[in-house]
């Protein structure tokens, strides 16, 4: 559909009038983001609009570029979640262009937080690596959390909109569905083209990676629980083109979906398998699985992925204690674990 490497930048057609422009990311980890760029009577509405780096806005102008087109046809940007290389290039390019960025009302307080002077609820999130057993990355964290923090915030903005559970009909007449999705973020979306059998996935379906759960500058409750349940709800609807922000176009959204429920059901065996060799907090558990493709220990991981891995195990032991299988109890500041019978 678009070559071998879905990274290759460019405009790649994936339905009439839709087009997916991969653009770079800084990080080698995810390597780029798709946007997806919908005709609109003589206009362009994006899914999601890249991270605000110079190198991707290069990619943005020579992709539109091949379509005819440049940022000035942009009118909306439907952003899929609160991160920033889904959401800042919308809000870079509305400082010198017309276009109005709508983002879903679950993001609300975690836009908040991030546009706030203070970082309260930043060290609020970097604390509670006390409570899963990881006092002794506190500090690590918090230099590489509160040095991204002051950068970011410079990049963020609250949206023109915010969006809610409905319906929303382009210019052209195309109609897309809103949907919200909690887990990846708790306020993410995803966008449904149900007359074209099309679905802008975002983060919450991928391809060839599973999507990061439970890391968040403001925590939900449950998230894996809400993830698991947000499949569900898409998995409940017809079958659809995958059209993920990260990966190449996949043919089928329900076949996806099959395999992360899988994953997340191996995931919580092994959870509980951790606990019956003998750990008790989530740094412990977290340190019996393996991370990654390359399954990796956590101890292979740098700071910021030990600490996503360790916020996923968290939410794997969340939901197995909303579900009665394991009890917590907070011993000396350190939640601590068991499996129940
Ligand atoms: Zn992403």
């Amino acid at each position: 559909m678009s070559g071998d490497d879905w990274t290759t930048p460019g405009a790649y057609e994936v339905a009439p009038g839709v087009f997916r422009l991969p653009l770079p990311l800084p990080s080698d980890g995810l390597r780029a983001v798709n946007i997806y760029a919908i005709i609109d009577a003589g206009r362009l509405v994006c899914i999601d609009s890249g991270w605000a780096i110079p190198d991707a806005r290069a990619a943005l102008d020579a992709a539109l570029g091949s379509l005819g087109a440049s940022v000035a046809d942009i009118d909306r940007f439907l952003v899929t979640h609160a991160h920033r290389d889904h959401y800042t290039m919308a809000v870079s390019l509305r400082s010198t262009e017309a276009v109005a960025i709508s983002l879903g009302a679950g993001e609300r307080p975690t836009l908040e937080m991030i546009t706030d002077q203070d970082q309260g609820a930043l060290e609020g999130q970097i604390e509670t690596l006390r409570r899963f057993g990881a006092a002794h990355l506190i500090e690590a964290v918090r230099s590489v959390m509160t040095r991204d923090h002051a950068a970011q915030r410079a990049q963020w903005a609250l949206p023109d909109e915010w969006l809610y559970e409905g319906d929303i009909e382009l210019e052209s007449g195309r109609r897309l569905g809103v949907i919200e999705t909690p887990g990846h973020t708790r306020g993410h979306v995803v966008f449904r083209d149900a007359a074209n059998s099309l679905l802008f996935a975002g983060d919450h379906v991928l391809p060839t990676i599973t999507p990061s759960i439970g890391f968040e500058p403001v925590t939900p409750d449950n998230p894996l629980g809400a993830f698991l349940g947000s499949l569900a709800r898409v998995r409940a609807l017809p079958d659809a083109l995958l059209l993920p922000a990260h990966g190449p176009v996949a043919p089928s959204v329900h076949a996806r979906i099959d395999e992360l429920v899988d994953h997340h059901g191996r995931r919580l065996e092994q959870t509980l398998a951790a606990l019956d060799e003998g750990a008790t907090s989530v740094f412990e558990v977290a340190g019996r699985l393996r991370w990654t493709r390359r399954e990796r220990t956590l101890a292979e991981l740098d700071v910021f992925n030990e600490m996503l891995a360790i916020s996923e195990t968290a939410a794997h032991l969340r939901l197995l204690a909303t579900r009665g299988q394991v009890a917590r109890l907070l011993d000396d500041g350190v939640y601590r674990y068991r499996p129940l019978p």
